[in-house]
């Protein structure tokens, strides 16, 4: 069984109950009632596993983690009011002051933003390498990022390199797969967690706004840059990451996921091994339909992404009025600055979300004058690829 259907059995078996309601129930409550007050003090303790308030978790957060683990058959999952609130709490939960971070590949620009515009101000440092740079890492480093398939880069890095020295350095690596979720398992090629924008593929129609972390048992390696970690290890096992995310992140920053986007975001899941595979199927069928009539950026890697590198791809115009003249003849595509949508979306990157970097950042992220990202969706691809066609010829 190959992993889109050994997840799409588990969710479609996990998200409902066999007794009583199909569709999972949407828990709003903020806070909940303990009934006395021996009961509050042990759900304080951590004693009780009731729920405490809605900022530490919520009974439909919790069926939407237990749901996101199994993409990556991790040991549990939380989940967060975007990805970037997922990224926020991994950063916030594990380095401190002095603590440095080493960013490989080709990086989202709200990712690249926050490491260097708002982590300096707290006093953790970002150093970037290219996807084929020597690594090199310094006594603070405490933590290697990289995306899956860089968005929009499109560079894949050396994983099994990073994962290695992550290990050998007894340092967290975290990986965003946002773009690949089944498509590709960091936690086989050594990353200790992951991270995921549940806005975009998984729950797949722009519906909800959300982000996840998902995690294993802990390497005990780690105990000794992070022996924080070691204390939630002797409490709560194999889900210390869990309780460090909760408490040193979740509980104090309040990045908390709401529980009607839990629900959305669940409705999404269930179909998200068969849209992702569609939507690959699509990119790839473009690419070759288009490759040899302008330069189209799709990511190939057989060693890490053999189901494919998911459903984004760019087109690189010569310039910004080409890219432009292309957008405004498309048809299908809609004009967004989402990604992973059931619809094709494209969106020109300089004039929008990139608009305010600077040339040497736009170099590394790999953004030039005429760059479109392109998110193929699950349309009729022959469709796709006609309406392709003829706004390339109003181009050329
Ligand atoms: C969109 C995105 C994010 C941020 O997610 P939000 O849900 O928009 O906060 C992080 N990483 C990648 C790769 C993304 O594409």
């Amino acid at each position: 069984m190959n992993n889109f259907e050994r997840f799409q059995t588990f969710v479609l078996q996990q998200s409902a109950a066999k007794d009583g309601a199909i569709s999972p129930p949407i828990i709003g409550s903020a806070a909940f009632s303990y009934g006395d007050p021996k009961s509050a003090e042990a759900v304080f303790a951590g004693e009780s596993r009731k729920p405490l308030y809605a900022r530490m978790g919520n009974p439909t957060n919790a069926k939407l983690e237990t749901l996101l683990a199994g993409i990556d058959q991790g040991d549990g999952a939380v989940v967060t009011s975007s990805g970037m609130g997922a990224i926020a709490a991994v950063v916030s939960a594990f380095l401190q002051s002095g603590d440095e971070i080493v960013c490989v590949g080709g990086l989202f620009g709200g990712t690249y933003a926050f490491f260097t515009q708002n982590l300096p101000r707290f006093g953790i440092k970002v150093r970037f390498f290219k996807a084929d740079e020597e690594v090199v890492l310094s006594p603070q480093t405490k933590m290697i990022f990289c995306e899956s398939v860089g968005n929009p880069s499109l560079t894949v890095v050396n994983f099994v390199k990073l994962g290695k020295l992550a290990q050998k350095h007894g340092i967290l690596f975290v990986v965003d797969n946002t773009i690949t979720p089944l498509l590709f398992e960091p936690f086989s090629w050594g990353a200790d967690i992951i991270v995921y924008s549940t806005t975009k593929v998984i729950s797949g129609q722009s519906q909800a706004l959300g982000g996840a972390i998902i995690y294993k048992e802990p390497r005990k390696d780690l105990f000794i840059h992070f022996p924080f970690l070691q204390n939630f290890y002797e409490n709560l096992g194999k889900d210390a990451i869990m309780g460090v995310i909760k408490k040193r992140a979740l509980r104090d920053f309040g990045m908390s996921m709401q529980a009607h986007a839990a629900y959305l975001t669940i409705l999404g899941l269930e179909t998200l091994p068969l849209r992702i595979q569609k939507a690959t199927d699509n990119a790839q069928k473009l690419f070759l339909a288009l490759k040899d009539k302008v330069k189209v950026l799709y990511a190939k890697n057989e060693q890490y992404f053999p189901f494919g590198t998911g459903q984004m791809m760019g087109i690189d115009f010569k310039s910004k009025e080409d890219a432009f003249t292309f957008l405004e003849h498309a048809k299908i595509p809609f004009i967004t600055a989402n990604i992973g949508d059931s619809r094709t979306l494209a969106l020109h990157m300089r004039s929008t979300i990139y608009r305010d970097f600077k040339a040497n950042e736009l170099e590394y992220l790999g953004v030039s004058e005429g760059l479109v990202r392109i998110s193929v969706g699950l349309e009729n691809c022959a469709m796709i690829i006609e309406d392709f066609e003829n706004a390339l010829r109003k181009v050329q």
